[in-house]
């Protein structure tokens, strides 16, 4: 990019990178920089097969990484068969997932869709036949019109807009509703939790899934309890597998470690543990 163009569009549009606070050279509709942006890795280390949970060693044996499980999954099959997540939600992954969220920073979905896409990617292998239909999780109706879009449709457009023709998967919005708004899970048990978002979501158009694999997604994976209950409407109302696929996810040494930093879903972790 010509400089004497940057440093015109820095005059004419004075920003800060919304993550660091460095004042922004590029152009760019996103108030991110090029730092902030390179900074934010997938998640690395041996995780659970199952929900992507990472596997401490010394914690559960690790011989066969391919089959690693989780003190969880290892307890109790998670009604999906597989969730895929591409960074730890901390830091810089949190913070651009909340400029989107509660900033209505439109086009930072379109780098939260490069890394679902990634996160896809990963399902890929397990995939039959018959591509699964993408489903994002929904939001409540009120809280849709309050925020004027669904976060989570908007990464998963732009993740499968990203996708040759030959593997585009399809957007099913609409499926999949939330019938009412849960209250905070704060400082609730994993049952508890369960309890409060048992009944929360319903199958709105079940020929649409009905014998189909569905990849559900969502944008954080924080205690797998939104995603699992979602995977069980979905499967009751007839579809055969479901995997999940989420930009981010918390990890449980992050999570304890965030504890200071307050956000609710992550008390509940926290407290799950
Ligand atoms: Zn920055
Ligand atoms: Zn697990």
């Amino acid at each position: 990019m010509n400089e004497v163009a940057a440093a015109l569009f820095a005059t004419l549009f004075p920003a800060d990178c919304r993550l660091c606070g460095n004042p922004l050279t590029n152009i760019s509709r996103l108030p991110v920089c090029e730092a902030c942006l390179s900074a934010l890795h997938p998640i690395s280390g041996v995780l659970c097969s199952i929900c992507g949970e990472r596997v401490e060693a010394g914690f559960a044996p690790v011989a066969n990484p391919e089959v690693a499980r989780c003190g969880l999954c290892a307890r109790l099959e998670p009604p999906f068969i597989k969730a895929a997540a591409y960074g730890s939600y901390e830091s810089g992954l949190r913070e651009l997932i909340h400029l989107l969220k509660y900033e209505q920073v439109r086009p930072a979905a379109n780098v939260l869709g490069r890394m679902l896409a990634e996160a896809i990617d990963n399902l890929r292998p397990l995939f039959g036949p018959q591509p699964p239909l993408v489903v994002p999780v929904p939001l409540h109706v009120r809280k849709a019109r309050q925020r004027g879009f669904n976060q989570t449709e908007l990464i998963a457009r732009a993740a499968t807009k990203r996708m040759s023709t030959e593997s585009r998967l399809a957007v099913a919005a609409g499926v999949l509703v939330r019938k009412r708004e849960t209250q905070s899970q704060i400082g609730l048990s994993r049952h508890q939790r369960r309890e409060n978002i048992r009944g929360a979501f319903a199958v709105a158009k079940p020929d649409a899934i009905s014998g189909r694999d569905v990849l559900l997604v969502d944008d954080v994976f924080t205690t797998g309890t939104t995603v699992s209950e979602c995977a069980r409407v979905l499967r009751r109302a007839g579809a055969s597998k479901v995997y999940v696929a989420t930009v981010a996810r918390t990890l449980k040494a992050e999570a304890e470690h965030a504890l200071s930093q307050a956000e609710p879903e992550q008390f509940a972790m926290a407290a799950a543990v």
